[in-house]
């Protein structure tokens, strides 16, 4: 006989909505969750659709893996410290082999952003997850796209377009040597929210976001909320030496401007803060509108709608 949707949610989900604030978790028609004293609720909620957002090639783990780092990444670029999530999931069938190793990657997922899944919805139907994320803030401290202020540095953490490689070499378009082909495929498989950096920057940076559709699509975002202009310098780009080492610097700067999926943090920090380790300054805010780059890229971002 086959699995009910609850003999799955038992299996696969249940055992993981162990948290510290976690009152109510997996089993009653809703969690309940405590929040420290005098914080706000940040939340925010991400779908990945199988065709769209990912390749079917990819594994079940990884899958569930990306999907959450990607909405604990906007948490991130709110400041915000993860206290749970929701997944609402929905399945072609109930295939227990791709099931355990969907809920590997979540568990995986969910001890490397320090929270527990405390809900959800599980039903019939082509691939896709909906992942929604809480987390919570000190009221009055967080970051938003709306306070870049001329003259403050614009800046990035990590390295850009290493996804956008990475996804090249899943699907067969680019070749490079063994361990660059690793180092960027990890990049697009396994991306790193960076909450400790987003939690650091609540009290320096002036604005704040992460960066999921490539880096000149959400600097928009951000010079438009917060009424300014950037300028960007490309040769100030940071870059991975997997990139630097085996793709052309053509290639590698269409990827770092507009390859999306990288979820590092694009912030604005006045000139008296000190740059946090491992992030770069890249241009500067302006009076004006708009980003300015000294390079033009093929295209500026992705958007689901756009023809
Ligand atoms: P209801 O019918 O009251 O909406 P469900 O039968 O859909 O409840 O779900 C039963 C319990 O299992 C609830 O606590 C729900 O949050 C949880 N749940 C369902 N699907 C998932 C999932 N994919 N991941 C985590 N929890 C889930
Ligand atoms: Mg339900």
């Amino acid at each position: 006989m086959s699995d009910s949707e609850f003999d799955l949610i038992q299996d696969f989900f249940a055992g993981l909505d162990q948290g510290a604030s976690v009152r109510l978790g997996i089993g009653d028609d809703a969690a309940a969750l405590s929040l420290p004293d005098g914080h706000v609720l940040h939340i925010s909620t991400d779908t990945a659709a199988e065709g769209v957002h990912f390749l079917a090639s990819l594994s079940a783990s990884d899958v569930a893996y990306r999907s959450v780092m990607a909405a604990a990444s906007d948490l991130a670029a709110m400041g915000a410290t993860p206290e749970a999530l929701l997944l609402a999931l929905t399945l072609p069938e109930g295939d227990r082999v791709w099931l355990e190793s969907f809920s590997q990657g979540l568990a995986d997922a969910c001890t490397a952003i320090g929270a527990p899944l405390v809900g959800g919805d599980t039903t019939r139907g082509p691939l896709s997850l909906t992942v929604t994320v809480l987390g919570s803030t000190p009221a009055e401290h967080y970051l938003t796209r709306t306070g870049a202020q001329p003259g403050d540095r614009l800046c990035a953490s990590g390295t850009l377009g290493d996804a956008a490689a990475g996804l090249a070499v899943i699907s067969g378009q680019l070749a490079v040597e063994a361990s660059a082909a690793v180092f960027l495929a990890t990049r697009y498989t396994r991306p790193a929210a960076r909450l400790a950096l987003g939690e650091a920057l609540r009290s320096c940076a002036t604005s704040c976001i992460d960066i999921s559709d490539g880096l000149l699509a959400d600097a928009a975002h951000v010079a438009a909320a917060s009424h300014v202009g950037f300028e960007i310098d490309c040769a100030l780009l940071p870059l991975s030496e997997a990139m630097r080492s085996s793709v052309d610097p053509k290639q590698i700067l269409d990827w770092a401007l507009v390859g999306g999926d990288d979820y590092e943090l694009l912030f604005t920090l006045p000139t008296n803060m000190p740059l946090p380790d491992g992030c770069t300054e890249i241009g500067r805010v302006v009076a004006g509108s708009g980003i300015s780059c000294d390079r033009t890229p093929q295209r500026i971002g992705y958007d689901h709608f756009k023809r």
